[in-house]
């Protein structure tokens, strides 16, 4: 199918990269094969050479990734994309592009997990120093950089307690420094926020949430311009070989062609049910950008279309009480992935958290009494009877 760069976001989501084959098919095909045939000794050395463009080799060019790669990118406004195994692999990939050993990175501290991991006990190994710095706190991002900090990440909004970065106060403060801002845009998805828009060099993404939609597959990416991306990541993939399976890829290609819609659904959803979760006697607290009670509810307006799928909310009585509630759910599934059709639940002090000490989930606001839902696309109010089963019993 031919290119059309007049083209908004959402049909290149749609109709973009999807080279017709003589079959004539209609929807993009899974392109399951490992190398390519050349037409002659000439023509496989052009292409390896780079002085003829075209498939060489499936750990980095495969025509479904690709299509998966250019629907993304359009989307997010980047001129590359690079798509990889895993969101994990797709952060490890950014930063053995872009940083070297004695290169420092600044972090928000509510990051993901294995993210934390992964900067504190693998970069450390190969001499890339990591200091965390609390989301919302710009003097704190600036006090933390020092002459060899070369990489700003950061992941908004938070998980579980869905607090912001300014992303693009961050950019401007990353780019004062020389530095590169990095920007995880899992819990948005470019069709909430666009970072790059707002002045980010480079967006990571885990596909196995939102993007996929339906909890079946993983896979990440990696998405900005063609130096940064096209080269230096693209690079590492090419020879380390992170690389997204291409029946991963066409599940996700398929999850772009409905990324918008349901984005716009699951915002509803959680706003219907954020109000509802705040006027009930038995909740002490909830956490939602959406809402006007949100301590940066004017960023979140600025910065995200709209507020998205995921809060928490507090009630008293800490564990035992949230327990209890997880546990009356019938239909809620109990399971730590997120961004699904299906409305999921965790108990972040037992499950995500439980690794941090007392004292840390403390301070980083962690209280036993949280509960986070990622709200699904099932009728509200069954989300609702589900979660008030457990509530009334407290
Ligand atoms: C899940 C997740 C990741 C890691 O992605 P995987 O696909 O599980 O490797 C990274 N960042 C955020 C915000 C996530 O939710």
């Amino acid at each position: 199918m031919s290119h059309d760069n007049d083209w908004r976001p959402a049909t290149q989501a749609i109709r973009l990269g999807h080279q017709r084959t003589a079959e004539g098919e209609h929807s993009p095909p899974i392109f399951t094969t490992s190398s390519y045939v050349y037409e002659s000794a000439a023509q496989a050395a052009a292409r390896f050479s780079g002085d003829e463009p075209g498939n060489i080799y499936s750990r980095f060019t495969n025509p479904t990734v690709r299509t998966f790669e250019e629907r993304l990118a359009a989307l997010e406004g980047g001129e590359r994309c690079v798509a990889t195994a895993s969101g994990m692999s797709a952060i490890l990939a950014t930063c053995m592009g872009l940083l070297q050993a004695g290169d420092h990175l600044v972090s928000s501290r509510s990051i993901f997990g294995s993210t934390v991991i992964l900067f504190d006990k693998y970069l450390s190994r190969f001499g890339i120093e990591t200091s965390y710095v609390p989301l919302s706190d710009l003097e704190a991002w600036e006090r933390a950089i020092r002459p060899r900090t070369r990489m700003l990440f950061v992941e908004t909004p938070s998980n579980p307690l869905m607090e912001l970065g300014d992303i693009r106060a961050l950019a401007d403060l990353a780019h004062a420094h020389d530095c590169l801002l990095v920007v995880d845009n899992c819990f948005c998805t470019p069709i909430l926020q666009r970072p790059l828009e707002l002045g980010a060099d480079v967006v990571v993404h885990s596909a196995t949430k939102y993007i996929d939609g339906q909890g079946r597959c993983m896979g990440g990416a990696v998405v900005g311009d063609g130096k940064l991306v096209g080269e230096e990541v693209f690079g590492v993939l090419r020879t380390a070989g992170p690389t997204l399976s291409p029946f991963n890829a066409w599940v996700f290609l398929h999850g772009l062609e409905t990324l918008a819609p349901r984005m716009k659904a699951h915002s509803h959803n959680a706003d219907l049910l954020a109000n509802w979760l705040e006027n009930h006697p038995k909740v002490e607290r909830v956490h939602y950008p959406g809402l006007p009670s949100h301590p940066q509810a004017e960023l979140a307006a600025r910065q995200m279309d709209l507020p998205g799928g995921m809060l928490a909310f507090e009630v008293a009585g800490g564990k035992e009480a949230a327990w209890k509630v997880i546990d009356a759910m019938k239909m809620i599934s109990i399971t730590a992935n997120l961004g699904d059709v299906k409305s999921t639940v965790t108990h972040p002090a037992t499950t995500t958290h439980g690794r941090l000490t007392p004292e840390q989930r403390a301070e980083a606001g962690i209280s036993d009494g949280l509960i986070r839902i990622s709200v699904g696309l099932e009728e509200v109010a069954d989300i609702q009877a589900d979660i008030a089963r457990g509530l009334d019993l407290l």
